[in-house]
C-alpha cells in the first residue's frame, strides 16, 4: 500500500468518474483552468453505456463547447413539439413548431449519445483532459474523513478532488455516505427501441421540411391509464426513437413489463404509423432518477462532489437532464477551481458548489416542481385517466356532425361529465391543481 500511496507524486487535481454529460462538462471546464485532470470511464468509448430520450438543449453546450453547432453529431434541430393526450384509440394534442427557426440560441435537438459523447470527450482531451476508457471504478479511497483517490479494478489513483459523475444509480456518492438505497418510487426505468427509416419518409411521417429539421412528441394516458409513466417519439437523422418510462414502484405493483407499456404504445393508432416499415435496430432501456428536489443528496464532502444523474439533478417535467448534468459539472469545476487554488479541498470550500446549484436555476426548477410528481401520483386516476377521456370525448363531440342541435350536444357532455364524476372529486382535483400551480410560484 505505502508503494501507491507514493503514487501521490503523480497526483491528478481532479479525478472525474463517468464521462456523460456531467463529467465531461466538469472534465473539460477544469482542464480549460490547466487543472490537470483524469476524466474515467467504464464503457469501451464514452456513450457506449449511454442511452436518453433524446433531446439536448443548447443553452447549456454554447458554454462548455462553443463549436458544437457546427462541428458536434446533431441529429435534427427540433422544430416541432407536440403533446398529446391519448385514449386506446384516440388522441387530443397540442403542437407547436417553428419551422424557420435559424438562432442558435436556446435550440433544442435530437443526439445520438453513442456519437454525442464520444465527441465531447474528444474535445475534452483536445482541451487537455486525460482520458481512461475501459476503467471501472470500483471504491473510494478516503483517508482520515477525505476522500483522496478511487480504486479500479487495477490501481488506485490518488487526486486533490474526486468529482462523482457515475449516473442515475451513483454508487459511489453512496459508499462515501452522500446518497442513501434509492427507493423505487424515486427512480423511472425506460425502454426505448430506435427504428431506421429513410430520411425522406421521416420528413413525410413528421411533416418536416428537409432533414435538418427534427419532431418531438412526449405523450400523456394510454397506455398509462392507471400507473405513473410517460412515452414519446424523437426523430433522429434517419431513425426515430420512441420509449416509455415508469416508476420502479408502479411497475412492482402492476402485472404488466415495460416493454408490454412499450408495445401498446407502438400500436397506438396515431403512433404505428410513424414507424411503420422501419427497421428496429436498437432496443435499450435505462434508468431515470425521479426523486426532485426532495432527494437531491448532500452535494459535497471533503475531497468530493457529486454532480448530475448521480446527484438527482432531472427535471423530469420538462424532459431536461443533459443540461442540468452539463450546468452541475460545471458548477462543480468552479468550486473545484477556488478550493485548489486556495489549497483547501475541505467541505467547507467545497460548499460552494452547493452555494451555486442553489444560485442556478437546476435548484430554483426543481423546488417549483418539488410537489407535481406526489400531487399526481395521489390523483392518478384523474388525470391520466378520466380527464383524458373526457378530453378526447369533448373533441369527438366537436367535430360529429349528427345532425343533433349542437346546444343539446354540448349539455349532453356536460351532463355526463357530471354524472361520472362527483363534486368532491372535482374538488379534488382542482385542489391539486391549484396546489400545484401555487407551487410552481410560491416557494
Ligand atoms: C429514456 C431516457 C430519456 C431521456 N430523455 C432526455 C431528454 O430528452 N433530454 C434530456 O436532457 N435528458 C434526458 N434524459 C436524461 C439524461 O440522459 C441524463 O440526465 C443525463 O445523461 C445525465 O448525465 P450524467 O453525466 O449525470 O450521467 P450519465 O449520462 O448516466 O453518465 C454516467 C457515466 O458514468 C459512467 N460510469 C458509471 N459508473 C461508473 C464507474 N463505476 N466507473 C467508471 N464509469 C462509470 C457510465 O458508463 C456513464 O458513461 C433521459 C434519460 C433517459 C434514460
Amino acid at each position: 500500500m505505502g508503494e501507491l500511496i507514493k503514487r501521490c507524486d503523480t497526483n491528478f487535481d481532479v479525478i472525474v468518474v463517468g464521462a456523460g454529460p456531467s463529467g465531461v462538462s466538469a472534465a473539460i471546464s477544469l482542464a480549460k483552468a490547466n487543472k490537470k485532470v483524469l476524466l474515467i470511464e467504464r464503457g469501451d468509448y464514452a456513450g457506449a453505456k449511454n442511452m436518453y430520450g433524446g433531446i439536448m438543449y443548447s443553452h447549456a453546450l454554447n458554454d462548455i463547447f462553443p463549436n458544437f453547432l457546427n462541428e458536434a453529431p446533431i441529429e435534427r434541430i427540433t422544430k416541432k413539439h407536440n403533446y398529446l393526450i391519448l385514449t386506446e384509440n384516440e388522441a387530443v394534442g397540442i403542437s407547436y413548431s417553428d419551422k424557420l427557426l435559424n438562432s442558435e440560441n436556446n435550440i433544442s435537438f435530437t443526439a445520438i449519445r453513442s456519437k454525442f459523447d464520444k465527441w465531447c470527450v474528444e474535445e475534452a482531451q483536445k482541451a487537455g483532459v486525460i482520458y481512461a476508457p475501459r476503467t471501472l471504478v470500483k471504491n473510494a479511497i478516503v483517508r482520515n474523513n477525505f476522500v483522496i483517490g478511487v480504486k479500479t479494478e487495477i490501481e488506485e489513483i490518488y487526486a486533490s478532488i474526486v468529482i462523482i459523475a457515475d449516473g442515475a444509480n451513483s454508487l459511489l456518492a453512496k459508499e462515501i455516505g452522500l446518497r442513501k438505497d434509492i427507493e423505487p418510487k424515486d427512480v423511472a426505468l425506460a425502454v426505448k427501441e430506435v427504428y431506421q427509416l429513410d430520411k425522406n419518409t421521416i420528413n413525410d411521417k413528421f411533416n418536416l421540411i428537409n432533414d435538418k429539421d427534427g419532431a418531438m412528441i412526449e405523450c400523456l394516458g394510454y397506455p398509462f391509464n392507471d400507473v405513473l409513466g410517460l412515452s414519446f417519439v424523437y426523430t433522429n437523422s434517419d431513425s426515430v426513437s420512441i420509449g416509455i418510462g415508469i416508476t420502479l414502484d408502479e411497475l412492482a405493483k402492476n402485472s404488466l413489463k415495460p416493454y408490454d407499456y412499450l408495445d401498446q404504445f407502438k400500436n397506438h393508432p396515431e403512433i404505428s404509423p410513424l414507424i411503420k416499415d422501419g427497421k428496429m435496430i436498437e432496443y435499450s432501456a435505462h434508468l431515470i432518477p425521479e426523486g426532485g428536489y426532495k432527494k437531491i443528496p448532500k452535494l459535497y464532502t471533503n475531497g468530493a462532489m457529486v454532480i448530475g444523474d448521480a446527484a438527482m439533478l432531472i427535471n423530469n417535467i420538462n424532459f431536461e437532464g443533459t443540461n442540468l448534468a452539463l450546468v452541475s459539472g460545471q458548477l462543480a469545476a468552479k468550486a473545484a477551481i477556488v478550493a485548489l487554488d486556495c489549497n483547501d479541498v475541505s467541505k467547507n470550500t467545497l460548499k460552494l458548489y452547493e452555494n451555486y446549484i442553489k444560485e442556478s436555476f437546476i435548484y430554483k426548477d426543481l423546488k417549483s416542481y418539488k410537489n407535481i410528481i406526489e400531487s399526481v401520483k395521489k390523483r392518478k386516476k384523474s388525470f391520466l385517466d378520466f380527464y383524458p377521456k373526457q378530453a378526447t370525448l369533448f373533441f369527438k363531440t366537436f367535430v360529429e356532425a349528427s345532425g343533433v342541435e349542437k346546444r343539446k350536444v354540448y349539455l349532453n357532455f356536460i351532463c355526463q361529465f357530471f354524472k361520472s364524476r362527483s363534486i368532491i372529486e372535482l374538488f379534488k382535483d382542482l385542489f391539486t391543481l391549484i396546489k400545484m400551480f401555487l407551487g410552481v410560484f410560491i416557494r
